[in-house]
């Protein structure tokens, strides 16, 4: 399988160079030139594992299949994904919830992160690329936290993260400044997550360290070895499903997915592309509502209000994953690079009529403030006694109101609730106390289900890393890393 640049049809890549160099020269982003074909059937009784097995043969072609296979074992297997990996919950007849944070950090970006790190390590032998490789990370939590988990401890490897002063949960902060391993550093940063976000861009396009011959890459879901482990649970839950006989073989359903950087969302559109019968993909925002907006209205205008809310990791202007939703609706990658040009220049572009509809064939939309996100945690724990967080809570509002009759609907749970604790007890309509672990204990007491341990045992854990610094240090602390 060969990749191409969404903004230069004429660059072809292999997937270990994909995944390497994370961006395309030109600035575009990674696509598969085709999309590969399969039968559903394919994968029905498969484990987690085999089912990832399979999808990930048919991109990472130049990987050699006993390699994935490992890395794909030692990754999703059961202590490390509690024996959950994919798992899917029935709440209603028509409606499931995929809960995609068994993992290791408790949110589902340990899908792409657990493993990506494997693929680029891989990446560096078959290129025989010798030289270190620093990864560096802006976050505004779950991303740092879970490159941590994923790259600690990696030959050749060093990472960096850089997440904004006061700007996470408690527990998120916590979770990075205990970190173990001797090749990650964590640095506060004075400023918001945009600022974080800016100082390590401009660290990236620093000639004077290529010149020293420093290899620099993202842990950000721009890179390709971040979007296809994320195609692996649409298949999976799906196969769940018509084993679970709660649906039939080859029917159509929904997915809906709350959304900020469109990676997880694009994933189930490439599943889609490949042949899953997935109906709509239904796009939850929250206030932060650029998608609903650009998905109505085929104007994608960044120039608005950012807002903080209680579903932080959706908190996001600038959508990165979009483009390659335009290039594959397109196949124009002129015009493509003209749009983004038109985003960083001017903050807005606009989507001739004929490329809506087609993308709005696939996509619905919809968005949830803090207050809808609240109420939904309440109604469905109240109705269901389940439990969700405010990203996910986003999602099921989302759903309801996107529901289509007779449709089964599969909402992708994207965090733990226990890692936003104060947002959900308050949301229950309970006090919250000042202390996270305290938030911890008493959403325990009240609802009897249990905080996963890994969350448990961060209040014994060492703080190593407490430094804040100003955002242009980001290059002095990455030459030193
Ligand atoms: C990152 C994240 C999202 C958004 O996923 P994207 O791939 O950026 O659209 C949603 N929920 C949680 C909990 C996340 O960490």
């Amino acid at each position: 399988m060969q990749y191409t640049s969404t903004r230069d049809t004429k660059i072809r890549v292999s997937a270990a160079k994909a995944i390497l160099s994370g961006i395309a020269p030109d600035g575009g982003l990674y696509v598969p030139v085709e999309f590969p074909n399969i039968n559903v059937q394919d994968f029905y009784g498969l484990t987690y594992p085999q089912t990832a097995h399979k999808v990930l043969s048919l991109f990472l072609t130049d990987y050699d299949s006993a390699f994935l296979e490992k890395a794909i074992q030692d990754t999703y297997c059961d202590a490390k994904f509690a024996g959950k990996a994919g798992y899917v919950q029935a709440i209603t007849q028509e409606c499931f919830s995929l809960e995609l944070w068994h993992g290791p950090t408790c949110a589902f970006k340990d899908y792409a992160l657990q493993l990506m790190p494997k693929l680029l390590v891989e990446a560096k032998r078959i290129l025989n690329e010798e030289s270190v490789t620093k990864i560096l990370v802006a976050t505004s939590g779950d991303t740092g936290t879970a490159a941590l988990a994923g790259y600690a401890g990696l030959p050749d490897i060093k990472i960096a993260v850089f997440y904004p002063d006061h700007g996470t949960s408690e527990i998120q902060r916590l979770q990075m400044a205990t970190q173990e391993g001797e090749n990650v550093a964590v640095y506060a940063i004075k400023g918001n997550f945009d600022d974080a976000q800016t100082g390590v861009k401009q660290v990236f396009a620093d000639q004077t360290l290529a010149q020293n011959g420093e290899q620099l890459s993202s842990a950000n879901s721009i890179n390709w070895g971040r979007l296809v482990p994320q195609i692996v649970y649409y298949f999976y839950s799906y196969a769940q499903l018509v084993a679970q006989k709660k649906i039939a073989d080859g029917t159509v359903i929904d997915f809906c997915v709350p959304t900020g950087n469109f990676g997880d969302i694009l994933a189930g559109y490439y599943a889609k592309q490949m042949g899953l019968p997935i109906g709509k993909l239904v796009c939850a925002s929250n206030n932060n509502n650029v998608l609903t907006d650009f998905l109505s209205s085929g104007i994608y205008d960044a120039r608005r209000c950012f807002y903080r809310t209680t579903s932080p990791s959706m908190d996001i202007l600038v959508s990165s994953n979009l483009e390659r939703l335009l290039y594959h609706s397109t196949k124009d990658s002129k015009q493509v690079a003209t749009w983004m040009q038109q985003l960083s220049k001017e903050g807005i572009y606009t989507v001739n009529e004929q490329v809506l509809t087609k993308i709005q064939k696939t996509f619905g939309c919809g968005f949830a403030g803090d207050v809808q996100s609240a109420e939904e945690i309440k109604m469905c724990y109240v109705q269901h006694q389940y439990l969700l967080d405010p990203h996910t809570a986003v999602a099921w509002h989302v759903a309801k109101s996107e529901k289509r009759e007779g449709v089964p609907c599969v909402v992708v749970s994207t965090a733990n609730p226990y890692k936003f604790s104060g947002a959900v007890l308050s949301a229950l309509g309970y006090h919250m106390p000042q202390d996270e672990f305290d938030a911890v204990q008493l959403l325990q007491e009240k609802t009897n289900l249990k905080a996963p341990e890994a969350l448990l045992k961060l209040k014994q854990k060492t703080v190593r890393f407490t430094q804040v610094i100003e955002k242009d240090e980001i290059s002095t602390v990455t030459k030193a890393l």
